[in-house]
C-alpha cells in the first residue's frame, strides 16, 4: 500500500439525507471534469481528482449537501475545508450545503 499523509473523504447526500455518493481523494487518477475547474479556478496544474470531484461525478447531480472529511496519518480529524476548485464544482452541481471536519 502507498504511503499516505493524508485522506480526504467526500459523501454527497440528496434532499432526505441519503448518501448518494463517496469518494477518496485518488492522486493516481487525472479526469476530464477535474482539469475544467482545475483551469476555472486558475490552478491548471492541479489534476489529479479530488474526493469531492470524484463525489460529485458519481452523483449524477442529485447531491444536496456535501460532507468532507480529512484525517491524519493517525486518523485525527484534520481541517477539511473544500479548495478552489472543488468549491467552484460543489457550486456548479447545485449543492447547497457544505459541511466539513474542522479538525482538534
Ligand atoms: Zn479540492
Amino acid at each position: 500500500m502507498a504511503t499516505k499523509k493524508y485522506q480526504i473523504k467526500a459523501t454527497i447526500f440528496d434532499k432526505r439525507g441519503k448518501i448518494v455518493s463517496q469518494a477518496k481523494n485518488d492522486y493516481s487518477k487525472t479526469h476530464p471534469k477535474q482539469k475544467i475547474f482545475a483551469c476555472k479556478a486558475g490552478e491548471n496544474h492541479r489534476i489529479f481528482l479530488h474526493a469531492e470531484i470524484l463525489a460529485i461525478i458519481r452523483s449524477k447531480g442529485k447531491g444536496e449537501s456535501i460532507y468532507i472529511e480529512r484525517y491524519d496519518a493517525n486518523g485525527k480529524p484534520m481541517l477539511a475545508a473544500p479548495c478552489k476548485i472543488c468549491q467552484l464544482a460543489i457550486k456548479e452541481a447545485g449543492i447547497k450545503e457544505i459541511r466539513y471536519t474542522t479538525g482538534g
